[in-house]
């Protein structure tokens, strides 16, 4: 997985591998292994010196068997087209394994965001909403933001394609601020969603989740709410932890109190209690269950043996390596996989963009238990096929079983339409 490259590479890999494990026809692999459709633009914006610098953005469709096409758009110095590609075939996996009636797109632009003032992002935003808008649409493709991007940015855009429709779309992009036809449920949808997955998981794996102790890596956006849900439904978090350090309390943390920390103070190490260890402490406290939900490659190799949860709930995209996730699995672990474990926050733009095609709105309280209802229905769906596969096919994992079952329903999906 390093790499731009190989990252494409790795997904095909995944894919290839999923088409094998699931006994799918090898078409399956042959149509996913390229987008539908790439579109590539060129974006002048013109700097606040008066000089005109013009970027590079792609929006990839990868697939549209099970839906319109729906995925981020990521503003990022790094990325390019075949990054891009690969992330849209990731979202096509993701949208399907999590019961979306979507396909999968992706969006980029070569930029630095944190270069540019607000009014060159915005000129770019719009400048971007206008190069795609010939291709997107709240029936055709729905973007959201992903690294980089954010919901201000999104209220750009949405005003941008408005303005080219004559008419109000509030449903082409998600993730809109909640002022602008968005739901505020998705400042925390993502942590939510992680929590209920390893809620279920522990469940079914150590018969309960009352009581157990929860360790969380991460104290940003998904880790903190991950930690807010667990110890809401009776779990002891006994340690969190960012880039600052970790937190350790045997006795539990008071995470609404450690959340407050963090936001006067920007670093969860100045909570008044517990023990005070380095950042990277969390992932090794004894704990029945992990969310790891700062970065990528947190769990390799090299530090796996020092692992003690049960159940791991993935918060952030790729934090285990498949050298560590082996390790993990042979001592008897389960990961519930990224792709599953923080899908809450695209389970959350489904909804915002069922309200906005209708023009309703749900409380704060029925949104969440509509995501609370679609993410434990996945989670649990994905656990069966676990189990399945694994007295079917021997040692398999979670995630695995996750690619398996997001294939088979983007290939009945073909197959019923007559692509395959
Ligand atoms: P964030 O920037 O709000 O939070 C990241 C947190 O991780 C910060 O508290 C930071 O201090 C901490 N951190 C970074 N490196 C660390 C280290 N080495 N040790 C300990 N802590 C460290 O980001 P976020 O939005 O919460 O996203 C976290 C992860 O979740 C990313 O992998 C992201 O791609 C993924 N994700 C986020 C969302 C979402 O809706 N926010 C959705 C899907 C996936």
């Amino acid at each position: 997985m390093s790499g731009k490259v190989s990252y494409l590479q790795w997904m095909l890999q995944v894919l290839k591998n999923s088409v094998e494990l699931g006994g799918f026809p090898e078409e399956v692999y042959h149509i996913l292994s390229k987008p539908e459709r790439v579109l590539m633009v060129s974006i002048p914006v013109r700097m606040d010196n008066g000089k005109i610098v013009v970027f590079e953005g792609y929006r990839v469709q990868h697939n549209s068997a099970l839906g319109p096409y729906k995925g981020g758009i990521r503003f990022h110095p790094e990325v390019d087209l075949e990054t891009d590609m690969a992330l849209a075939l990731g979202m096509t996996l993701k949208n399907s394994l999590n019961g979306l009636p979507y396909g999968g797109g992706k969006g980029a632009v070569k930029v630095d965001p944190k270069k540019l003032s607000q009014t060159e992002l915005e000129r770019l935003s719009r400048g971007y909403a206008r190069a795609i808008a010939p291709l997107i649409g709240d029936l055709e493709d729905i973007p959201a933001p992903d690294v980089g991007t954010n919901p201000q940015i999104m209220a750009w855009m949405v005003d941008e394609y408005s303005k080219l429709k004559g008419r109000n779309v509030p449903g082409v992009f998600t993730a809109k601020p909640p002022e602008l036809w968005g739901n505020p449920v998705r400042l925390y949808s993502t942590g939510f969603g992680t929590a209920v997955a390893a809620k279920v998981a522990a469940e079914k794996y150590l018969g309960r989740f009352e009581g157990l102790t929860v360790s969380v890596h991460g104290f940003g956006n998904v880790g903190q709410y991950a930690a807010y849900y667990a110890a809401k439904w009776g779990a002891k978090v006994v340690a969190v932890s960012d880039t600052s350090g970790t937190v350790y309390d045997p006795n539990g943390i008071d995470v609404e109190l450690a959340m407050k920390v963090k936001e006067s103070t920007g670093k969860v190490i100045n909570y008044p209690r517990g023990e005070k260890l380095d950042p990277d402490a969390s992932l090794y406290v004894d704990c029945d269950v992990l969310m790891p939900s700062a970065i990528e490659n947190v769990i390799r190799a090299d530090n796996v043996h020092k692992v003690k949860a049960k159940v791991i709930s993935e918060g952030a995209n790729g934090p285990t390596t498949p050298e560590a996730e082996k390790v993990l699995y042979e001592r008897g672990a389960v990961i519930v996989p990224d792709i599953a474990a923080n899908a809450g926050g695209v389970v959350m733009s489904y909804l915002e963009w069922v309200e906005n095609l209708q023009w309703y709105w749900w409380s704060e309280e029925e949104t969440l238990s509509r995501i609370k209802t679609l993410m434990e229905n996945n989670i649990k769906r994905l656990i069966a096929k676990y189990e399945s596969l694994r007295s079917e096919k021997g040692p398999v994992t979670m995630r695995n079983a996750a690619f398996v079952l997001a294939v088979e329903r983007v290939y009945k999906a073909m197959k019923l339409r007559g692509w395959i």
